[in-house]
């Protein structure tokens, strides 16, 4: 069987543009399932960040998403549009759904807008889990009255190297479960983590924002491009793997969430086992596009915290911009980092996760090369 994937030029954000890209590539992923009436949208939020800083989804392709499910499905059909971010403040919630131009869709009557843990938690218990045996996730997601559609961005990250379908679904999983997935023992621990919360409850169809994209170090703090498309499929695995060939993976298995993806049967085992609908692989390719380089990754965290001075990436700290707001103590998940005015990042316990990094508001969690990713570059 060959999963289907749906492609549609779309270069930027106008409402008509984005909802005939979104037409075309929906009907030539063979159209919608079956579909509740009531249906969760699940978009990246990750942060209180700009639209055209792409970070989060952009507002316009959830609404043309609705748009659409309203015109092709049915008209009185009712969307609960809601995500987790990374870390937000209380205080920070409406601000979050203003700048990330979210808010505009229950002001104008489209959807009721709202963050997954709204409307409480569950303990879930998988006893064949890879990694995580015990998950705390939105209670709403694993409501089987709602349908549920996935909308991602792709973008570069700094940890999984791209962030796409499979991994916007980490946001269903609460604070508590997604640090404990970051802390894992292993690289491949962590990405089975990921794996387990997708699994959870595999999204009823996905949509790709890849209208302007994400390169450098994502997911937060890199460049924004334009990508240029918009892919539709009912399988998150297949949409990824194309946008990995996108941002210049030959072979997307390289990536090591996606293998680990299609090693536990969630999708294509290469490109072969997809149709392309719309776009031929050579006309989706970005020769320049400025990808994550990794293999910290790759080690057990131990190891990571033994060579932290030698390999890769490591956060550090600008001080002539810190806001001293916390966030990077309350995101890191094995307590490196304790507040002193400014944060001090404890060394021998940081494990390179790089949460710190993606969360600061304001990009003063810097990354540093390490000496070894110094040579290697000369
Ligand atoms: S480094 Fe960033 S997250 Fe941490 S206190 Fe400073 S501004 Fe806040
Ligand atoms: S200090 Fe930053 S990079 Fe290190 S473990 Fe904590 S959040 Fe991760």
């Amino acid at each position: 069987m060959k999963y289907k994937v749906g492609c549609a030029r779309c270069y930027e954000y106008e409402r008509g543009k984005v909802l005939q890209a979104l037409k075309e590539a929906v009907a030539r992923a063979d159209g919608f399932p079956k579909l509740k009436k009531q249906m969760i949208v699940k978009p990246n939020i990750l942060a209180p960040r700009r639209p055209e800083e792409a970070v989060t989804t952009h507002p316009e392709v959830v609404k043309g998403l609705i748009t659409l499910v309203r015109e092709t499905v049915s008209s009185d059909m009712e969307f609960v549009v809601a995500d987790s971010p990374g870390y937000i403040f209380t205080e920070q919630r409406d601000m979050l759904f203003q700048v990330t131009g979210m808010a505009d869709l229950s002001r104008d009557g489209l959807a009721t807008v709202e963050l997954l843990s709204d409307r409480g938690l569950v303990e879930v218990e998988k006893e064949d889990a890879k990694s995580l045996k015990s998950l705390r996730v939105a209670r709403i997601w694993l409501d089987e009255k709602y349908s549920t559609i996935n909308v991602a961005k792709l973008k570069t990250h700094v940890e999984t190297l791209i962030t796409g379908c499979i991994k916007n679904i980490f946001g269903i999983a609460d604070r508590k479960t997604r640090k404990e997935a970051h802390a894992s023992i292993t690289q491949r621990k962590f990405l089975d983590a990921i794996v387990d919360i997708y699994a959870l409850r595999e999204p009823d169809f996905h949509v790709m924002d890849a209208v302007t994209v994400m390169e450098g170090n994502g997911p937060s703090h890199g460049n924004p491009r334009t990508g240029g498309w918009i892919f539709a499929s009912n399988n998150a695995l297949a949409i990824d793997m194309v946008a990995a060939y996108l941002m210049g993976y030959e072979d997307p298995l390289s990536v090591p969430l996606l293998k680990a993806a299609s090693e536990r049967k969630y999708g294509p085992s290469s490109l072969n086992d997809i149709e392309l609908v719309g776009a031929t692989l050579e006309e989706l390719r970005i020769d320049d596009y400025k990808r994550v380089v990794s293999f910290i990754s790759q080690m057990p965290s131990f190891i990571r915290g033994m060579v932290h001075n030698l390999v890769y990436f490591y956060p550090f700290l600008n001080r002539d911009t810190c806001l001293k707001c916390g966030i990077c103590k309350k995101v890191c998940p094995v307590d490196a980092i304790r507040m002193e005015t400014f944060p001090i990042i404890d060394r021998a316990k940081c494990v390179k996760c790089l949460c710190c990094h993606e969360m600061c508001p304001n990009g003063s969690m810097a990354l540093r090369e390490s000496l070894l990713k110094k040579i290697i570059k000369r």
